[in-house]
């Protein structure tokens, strides 16, 4: 637990308490190179202890429970600490951790695997991945192929998944698997945790454009789990999915919004201001759209924290915050090529305040794909927030091993 849980404080008393804490414990960010870099060794580790410090002063888990290891204080404290931390380095490979797996196994988690598992989580010590994708299962995650069968006391499991973001790092996995392909394909799908150091699990790092390795294929070859790898129910694992999914739509929708951090309204003022660039008309039009959004988008999370603050589920509109920060980040892409012009393709940059900015902009469109893509939130939006009539879904009621026997043009993709 960390050594200094704070003892029910108002908001502003915990800002300060924050402001100061940051500033004696964190360094300043510069907006240059290194703030955002792709997780080699030497980062994972160095992100590690400044978790352990964070943790052990009181501020990591700001919403999570304290019987785990969390601050157990609201929305309005995690949105004060979001807003104070801004300007400084933080740890860059938790957000799967905290955004996605551990939110989950909070929720669906049995006593031990909470005790086991979140504490050593929320310090930082152990790091998680999202096992979800697969080479033909993406939007149509519910489509998934990797089988995990029982045998005696274990689960034994094939298959493949890929785009698993920081995988390489990763002491833990949260895994979708087929454990009933007789039943349609949403009922027949469990959660695993996996420790990703189990025999017969390969890691192989992906490389892209940018040099960088952000996610992973990982294969399972005969990789046995012990029988309490199950997260929730046997077969219970679509609902887990959506939860999950839901999780992170909102926390990167909310509280991430990683690009974003670099490509914020007042990060571009002052890039303009300072180039002489503030008073050209186009870039002062393409900051104005960027205000008006990032002010918009601020709004909504404010008002989805206290919904959730006030105990109202989000439910499906998570995919509304998701589908914004996507949004706004296309916009902020627009305002930085609009005030820093053909130096935006430049990697290493000719200046020194460019490198976090130009990582955000190669980064910023996989928001609008990562977590589910954009069409797929318009999709459930329509669907699930507004009451738009629902797309034929043929393949809901077929058990998953004859839907292959169907034409592929038949099968509309039932994306969640
Ligand atoms: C940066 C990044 C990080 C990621 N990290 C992870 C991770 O950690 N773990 C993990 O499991 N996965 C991860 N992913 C994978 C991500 O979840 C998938 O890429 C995403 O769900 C889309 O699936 P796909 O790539 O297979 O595209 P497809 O599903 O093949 O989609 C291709 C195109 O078709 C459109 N489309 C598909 N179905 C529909 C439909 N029903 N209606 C309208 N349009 C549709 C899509 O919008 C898209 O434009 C990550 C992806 C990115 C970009």
């Amino acid at each position: 637990m960390s050594s200094a849980a704070h003892e029910k404080p108002t908001t502003e008393a915990f800002r300060a308490e924050a402001r100061a804490w940051l500033a004696d414990n964190l360094v300043r960010s510069t907006g240059g190179g290194g703030d955002g870099e792709s997780a080699g060794p030497a980062k994972v580790a160095a992100d590690k202890v400044l978790q352990a410090r964070i943790f052990d002063g009181g501020f990591a888990g700001i919403t999570w429970p304290k019987a785990y290891g969390g601050q157990g204080l609201t929305d309005a404290e995690m949105q004060a600490w979001v807003e104070e931390a801004a300007g400084y380095v933080q740890p860059g490979i938790y957000d799967q951790p905290f955004g996605v797996c551990g939110p989950t196994i909070v929720d669906l988690g049995s006593e031990e695997q909470k005790q086991r598992y979140i504490p050593k989580l929320l310090r930082g010590e152990e790091v998680w991945c999202q096992l979800f994708s697969e080479p033909g299962a993406g939007s149509d995650v519910a489509g998934l192929t990797t089988l995990a069968e029982r045998d005696g006391d274990e689960w034994v499991v094939n298959g493949q998944k890929v785009w698993t973001s920081g995988a390489q790092h990763s002491d833990f996995g949260t895994l979708i698997a087929r454990t009933d392909p007789s039943v349609p394909k949403h009922n027949g799908i469990s959660m695993f945790i996996v420790d990703m150091r189990t025999p017969g699990l390969t890691v192989r790092p992906l490389r892209t454009a940018t040099g960088e390795t952000p996610f992973n294929e990982v294969y399972f070859d005969n990789v046995r789990l012990p029988a309490d790898a199950l997260l929730g129910e046997e077969n219970g694992g679509w609902a887990a999915t959506v939860l999950m999914l839901r999780h992170e739509r909102i926390y990167y929708g909310t509280i991430a919004r990683p690009p974003v951090r670099a490509l914020s309204y007042g990060a571009l003022l002052a890039l303009a201001r300072k180039d002489g660039r503030s008073r050209d008309p186009l870039v002062r039009d393409r900051l104005a759209w960027l205000y008006a959004l990032d002010t918009a988008g601020d709004l909504l999370s404010q008002r989805m924290r206290q919904e959730v603050d006030a105990g109202q589920e989000l439910r499906a509109r998570g995919s509304i915050a998701k589908l914004a920060g996507a949004v706004i980040t296309r916009q902020a892409i627009d305002a930085f090529d609009e005030v820093v012009g053909s130096d935006a393709v430049v990697w290493a940059g000719p200046r020194d305040d460019y490198p976090t900015a130009i990582r955000g902009m190669v980064g910023a469109p996989a928001q609008g794909i990562a977590g589910g893509s954009n069409e797929i939130q318009r999709g459930i939006i329509g669907e699930r927030v507004l009451g738009l009539a629902k797309d034929p879904q043929l393949d809901r009621e077929i058990p998953f091993s004859e839907l292959r026997r169907i034409p592929a043009a038949r099968v509309a993709t039932n994306a969640i």
